[in-house]
């Protein structure tokens, strides 16, 4: 679906649905059961666990958006992973990116200690220990691309090529880009994942999340998981988050045109030694980022001169960036990875996927770009200071 239709459907999804009162809006219903006209004879909705009309609507307008046969709303990303990995067994193999979201990381490296499923932690960008785990015929490939923090990029279409060739099914976490940016289930993939907690709902207020399959089979498996394992989300969570989405479209052009400004004042800024983000052109992946993305994204990551002075002058001489976790808000944001979002990990691991104790990460807003700018500039002569 190309942007200008996602950004046409996020608007309109589910409007006017209401036949009792003719509301613009979607109403929210809150009630935990629903009346039986005939014990014999379940009603569409009986309990709200399984399913409820707000929640449903949500996960019916992000699948239109990505183009699923069927989705379901969890009451967190983590939660939407947890459902994706409870359709594995304890000997099904499933494959990671060494550079995953840290919360995801520790999921599956915990579930995976308890005897849940089979691990294999590989760096996907590398052709060789690709084609080396897919000999070990994996059932489920995990990809999150661009990933977190480091933006690395993977071929969704080919890695789908090779997870069909031995009967895999591949997963995209496609939080970083939302819709708007990239939908992989058009490139070959059986399931995304979102955290609605970032772009989707993009107002720093709703934690969420959602899972879509290409098949409507797949689609009721996870709707069965959901239900079964109690991970499905709330409806007032799916009210706000289905009030966010709206916005997806004029949201997310802000945030990259804010992201691509940002990117040059890091790029010719003495005081910062690398710059991570797929649009600039020695982004190793920067070629596969233009064909597979309709954008770059607002993610960005760079390093800093010098050390844990370094990292402090800049995180405290920021006044538009908020210091916190998270990502995908209308307000910026600055992180930390190693000490923050990545703790989780151990620090081999960190280390291993390249997540350095000065790595920073921007999650570019929606703000006056001048006035970020400014902010930037003036945080990086203070480091530049620092380390004289
Ligand atoms: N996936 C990615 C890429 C994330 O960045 C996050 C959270 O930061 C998650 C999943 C987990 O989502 P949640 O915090 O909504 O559980």
């Amino acid at each position: 679906m190309s942007n200008r239709k996602v950004a046409t459907h996020a608007v309109r999804q589910g409007l006017e649905s209401d036949s009792q009162f003719g509301a613009v809006v979607p109403p929210i219903y809150l009630s935990t059961n629903y009346i039986f006209d005939d014990y014999r004879d379940p009603p569409q909705y009986d309990y709200g666990r399984g399913g409820n009309p707000t929640r449903n609507a949500v996960a019916d307008a992000i699948n239109k958006l990505e183009g699923g046969a069927g989705a379901v709303m969890t009451s967190s990303g983590l939660a939407s992973i947890t459902l994706v990995v409870s359709l594995l067994k304890s000997d099904d193999l499933l494959v990671i990116p060494h550079d995953c979201y840290g919360g995801s990381y520790r999921l599956f490296t915990n579930l995976a200690n308890k005897g849940h499923f089979k691990l294999a932690v590989v760096d996907q960008t590398n052709e060789q220990q690709l084609r080396a785990v897919f000999k070990d015929r994996p059932a489920m490939v995990w990809l999150e691309t661009p990933s977190n923090p480091l933006l690395r990029i993977v071929d969704i279409g080919a890695i789908c090529q090779q997870a069909k060739a031995v009967d895999a099914k591949v997963v995209v976490d496609n939080t970083f880009l939302s819709p708007f940016g990239q939908q992989p289930l058009q490139l070959g993939a059986d399931i995304v994942i979102h955290s609605t907690t970032k772009y989707i709902n993009g107002h720093s207020d709703v934690i969420g999340g959602v899972a879509i399959a290409n098949t409507e089979q797949l689609a009721e498996e996870l709707s069965w998981w959901a239900n079964t394992l109690g991970l499905t989300g709330s409806p007032f969570d799916g009210y706000l988050t289905l009030r966010g989405l709206r916005t997806l479209g004029p949201r997310i052009r802000q945030h990259t045109e804010n992201a691509q400004i940002l990117v040059e004042t890091l790029v010719n800024h003495p005081a910062v030694t690398k710059v991570y983000y797929p649009g600039l052109e020695d982004h190793p992946q920067h070629q596969l980022a233009k064909r597979q993305q309709n954008n770059f994204g607002a993610m960005i990551s760079f390093e800093l001169i010098g050390g844990e002075d370094e990292v402090a002058t800049l995180v405290g001489n920021l006044n538009e960036f908020c210091l916190a976790e998270s990502l995908g808000g209308v307000e910026s944001l600055v992180c930390v990875p190693a000490t923050m979002t990545h703790r989780a990990m151990a620090p081999e691991a960190r280390l291993e996927a390249g997540v350095k104790d000065t790595l920073i990460r921007l999650s570019v807003g929606i703000e006056d770009s001048q006035d970020l700018t400014a902010d930037l500039t003036h945080a990086l002569d203070k480091v530049l200071e620092t380390n004289k």
